[in-house]
C-alpha cells in the first residue's frame, strides 16, 4: 500500500478520541505521515499511529472498571473546586454551574451544566442526574 497526500489512513483522532478513517494531508517523508485531517470531525492534527495509541486506552480502560468509583471522583473534585455554599434543591430556585445543592433523595451535588433554562446537569456522589429548576 502506498501512502501519501490525498490517501485515506486509519489514524487515531485526537478530536474524536477515536480510530477512524482519516484524509492524508501532509507527508514528513516519503514514509512518514505529517498531518491528517478526520472524516468524521473535520479535524487536522498530527498523524497518531493507533496501534501506538492502544497500549494507552488500555489503561485508560482499566480505571474505567469500576464506574462508581470515577463518578465519586469527579463529584468529589468538583465539590471541593467549587467556592459555593451548599444549598437546599429546590424546582423553583435557578441554579449555576458550580452551586453545591443538598437533594433530599440523592444528597450532595454539584451543578456540571445548564442544559435549558429550566434543566440542569448535577454531579451526584454515585451518578449524573438532570434536574428541573428554574420553575
Ligand atoms: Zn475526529
Amino acid at each position: 500500500m502506498t501512502i501519501g497526500v490525498g490517501k485515506d489512513v486509519i489514524s487515531y483522532c485526537t478530536k474524536c478520541k477515536l480510530t477512524l478513517s482519516h484524509l492524508i494531508v501532509s507527508m514528513k517523508n516519503e514514509s512518514t505521515i505529517g498531518k491528517v485531517k478526520c472524516n468524521t470531525c473535520d479535524s487536522i492534527h498530527a498523524y497518531k499511529d493507533p496501534s501506538k495509541v492502544k497500549a494507552r486506552s488500555k489503561k485508560a480502560k482499566a480505571k474505567q472498571i469500576n464506574p462508581n468509583e470515577s463518578i465519586a471522583d469527579i463529584w468529589m473534585n468538583a465539590i471541593n473546586s467549587s467556592k459555593a455554599k451548599s444549598q437546599s434543591y429546590s424546582i423553583q430556585k435557578s441554579f449555576q454551574i458550580g452551586d453545591i445543592i443538598d437533594h433530599p433523595q440523592f444528597g450532595p451535588g454539584v451543578i456540571d451544566k445548564l442544559i435549558d433554562t429550566d434543566k440542569i446537569q448535577v454531579i451526584f456522589r454515585h451518578n449524573i442526574r438532570t434536574l428541573v429548576h428554574n420553575r
